[in-house]
């Protein structure tokens, strides 16, 4: 396997992280994972304009242009012959004798990418998942695609624990998203989920979901749902790069509508398939 590490392409085994790098030490990075279908990279632009934003949210200085790198990841998915699958990239504030202070400008940010092993969750697509309602303890720049995923991680680890598939975050009662992805119900045919604000990740697949609502005259509104209103949902379900749309037919113990995945969830499974044989063609 090749793996990208600032701008050059080495073997497993020869990459070196520094035992002081601010990632390692202070989580002080941010990342991206990014899909790819047949060969080809999906919502790239979408992904890069995410971290670049990322990166300038916590003044990190990234050496290249969008172009560069993205020149740069179409590199490492030939090397590989990566088909189907997605790459993970991440950018730290580079290595520094370890003080919370940020190092001077001539500590270089450590920009690491590499292939990862990524398949379509098909049968939770299909037979629809569970999720458990847990608080939404992370700090308050959730918009911010940072290292740092404690918050996030024991979430993911209780709601495993609990018996379901993802957590569904909650601040006083107002859901926000789920542990690694974001948040929908769907009510009279309209599609409800938290503003695009700090108190959510701004999910490349949500633009994308959002942009497919719109086209296709479903109701697509930024409202927040509070876990009471759960009960009156007719349905409900998450997406991400890697679940890409997944109906949720259970929150702990309640069913959500009819406790199976519902007509619009199907149809925006069905606009996302689409788009992204549309997009990924070559
Ligand atoms: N929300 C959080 C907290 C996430 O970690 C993720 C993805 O990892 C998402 C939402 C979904 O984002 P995307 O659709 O860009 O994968």
């Amino acid at each position: 396997m090749y793996i990208l590490v600032n701008g050059e392409y080495k073997k497993r085994d020869e990459v070196a992280i520094d035992l002081e790098d601010r990632g390692h030490q202070f989580g002080d990075g941010v990342y991206e994972v990014i899909r790819v279908y047949d060969g080809a990279f999906f919502a790239m632009k979408e992904h890069m304009e995410r971290f670049i934003r990322s990166a300038e949210e916590i003044k990190i200085d990234l050496p290249y242009t969008i172009g560069e790198l993205t020149g740069q990841l179409e590199e490492l998915l030939r090397l590989n012959k990566t088909e189907d699958g997605g790459i993970y990239m991440q950018v730290t504030r580079g290595a520094a004798a370890r003080k919370h202070l940020f190092p001077g400008k001539d500590t270089r940010p450590e920009l690491t990418a590499y292939p990862i092993p990524c398949s379509k969750p098909a049968k939770e697509q299909e037979v629809g998942i569970s999720l458990s309602l847990l608080e939404d303890v992370r700090w308050l720049r959730c918009d911010i695609k940072s290292l740092n995923l404690l918050g996030n991680v024991l979430a993911k680890q209780e709601a495993h624990d609990r018996g379901a598939y993802e957590a569904l975050l909650h601040r006083s009662g107002m859901i926000t998203e789920g542990s690694s992805s974001n948040f929908y119900g769907v009510k009279n045919g309209s599609v409800f989920t938290h503003p695009a604000n700090n108190l959510i990740l701004n999910g490349v697949t949500r633009m994308k979901v959002e942009e497919l609502c719109r086209q296709n005259g479903i109701e697509f509104l930024e409202e927040r749902l509070s876990t009471e209103g759960l009960v009156s949902l007719d349905e409900a379900f998450i997406t991400s790069t890697t679940s890409e749309v997944i109906p949720v037919i259970k929150v702990d113990e309640g069913k959500i509508g009819e406790g199976i995945p519902g007509p619009v969830t199907r149809k925006l499974q069905k606009l996302f398939d689409e788009l992204i044989a549309k997009e990924t063609k070559v």
